[in-house]
């Protein structure tokens, strides 16, 4: 039976493996080389590796594309803006994570590009964005945007940007190619910080970039491949394996923590010293906004849950086996249009009720 026949779910477990040959090893070894025996293709590697493949090959079977790992997430998102012309226009959501909006103002402030940024969810303002002249070059789809869970509507958004000739890229890492598949949405490029849920155990650091298996997508995975190597924005084999692991059983932690998430969200609306939930109605993440109460900022009472619960871990990033917290403007780097009372929720899989039990009894505490 052919892969592109199995659900998503049968893909992320069966494809990436070894050759089903007698004596061959179940699953990819960990190719810890630099250099390869003259004679082959490839020879040395920063262009190439085993370990890669495999996971980009899984990775691009899930994306519906071909798949290249990075170094990080930001890695990826610098690749794909490197195509972007010197001068050229990119827009981007207000409210896409701060990392991207950074990288976003320091290219801007070097006259590199120009940003325009949008709510992504609003397509009408995203489309005059688009248009404005001179046109953009780039329209980067974030989507859920971190941490406002804004969403967009991503075939008329892509539609836009293809009708003023714009490349269109789909940052993919809140839903997972499991609950979005942006390439047959028609975008050029999706992206991943595989750091989260893909690799989903909180121990790599790790980017992806898929592009579609079009002339334009093969094109364009060229000459991210070429900067990727130019550059060396290539990740290590150990980080690379230890994703291709955790993506093994991304179905079941998607699952899991998807239906635990979605009853928080609702716990959460009810709870007196929540003054507002965010949450798409699918994923993973939830943010709140944690009212104010006497004698203390809305922010500083926000920070207070965020120190106060056991079995949440109180750190940055997101898409763990475990359930993590953290208020996103006590990062100065975060937008101010984000909310100082903003907590965002990565909900894990452990038990519904002991991730519950602890949140609530850190906001009654308030
Ligand atoms: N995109 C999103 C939506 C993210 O949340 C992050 C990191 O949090 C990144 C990109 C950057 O990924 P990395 O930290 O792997 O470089």
């Amino acid at each position: 039976m052919s892969s592109h026949r199995w659900s998503l779910d049968t893909q992320a477990v069966a494809l990436g493996r070894p050759a089903h040959a007698a004596g061959q090893p179940v699953n990819e070894p960990i190719t810890l080389s630099s250099t390869y025996r003259a004679g082959a293709d490839l020879s040395y590697a920063r262009v190439g590796n085993p370990t890669w493949s495999a996971f980009e090959e899984a990775v691009g079977g899930l994306e519906g594309g071909h798949a290249l790992a990075f170094a990080s997430g930001m890695a990826s998102i610098s690749a794909v803006l490197s195509l972007v012309p010197h001068g050229g226009v990119v827009v981007a959501p207000h409210h896409a994570y701060s990392g991207t909006t950074g990288l976003l103002a320091d290219l801007s402030a070097s006259g590199a590009i120009t940003v325009r940024h949008v709510d992504i969810s609003d397509s009408d303002e995203v489309l005059a964005a688009l248009a404005l002249e001179p046109v953009a070059d780039l329209l980067i789809a974030e989507s859920p945007t971190n941490p406002m869970l804004e969403v967009a509507d991503l075939p008329a958004v892509i539609a836009a940007g293809h009708d003023i000739g714009a490349l269109v890229m789909v940052d993919n890492t809140f839903a997972t190619p499991l609950l979005q598949r942006p390439l047959s949405d028609g975008a050029d490029i999706v992206i991943h910080s595989a750091t989260k849920y893909l690799s989903g155990h909180s121990d790599v650091l790790l980017g992806v970039a898929i592009t579609p298996d079009t002339e334009v997508g093969r094109d364009l995975g060229e000459r991210l491949h070429s900067h990727r190597t130019s550059r060396g924005a290539i990740p290590g084999p150990m980080e690379v394996w230890l994703a291709l692991r955790g993506l093994r059983t991304l179905s079941v932690r998607t699952e899991r923590s998807g239906a635990t998430a979605a009853v928080l969200a609702q716990r959460l609306a009810e709870h007196p010293a929540v003054s507002r939930v965010r949450y798409p109605g699918w994923g993973s993440i939830v943010a709140i906004e944690v009212a104010a109460v006497e004698g203390r900022t809305a922010a500083e009472s926000a920070e207070a849950v965020c120190e106060r619960t056991h079995l949440w871990t109180h750190s940055t990033s997101l898409g763990g086996v475990e359930s993590q917290i953290e208020r996103r403007r006590r990062h100065t780097a975060e937008v101010e249009t984000v909310p100082d009372n903003l907590v965002r929720l990565s909900v894990g899989i452990e038990s519904l009720e002991d991730l519950w039990q602890d949140l609530a009894s850190a906001l009654d505490a308030n």
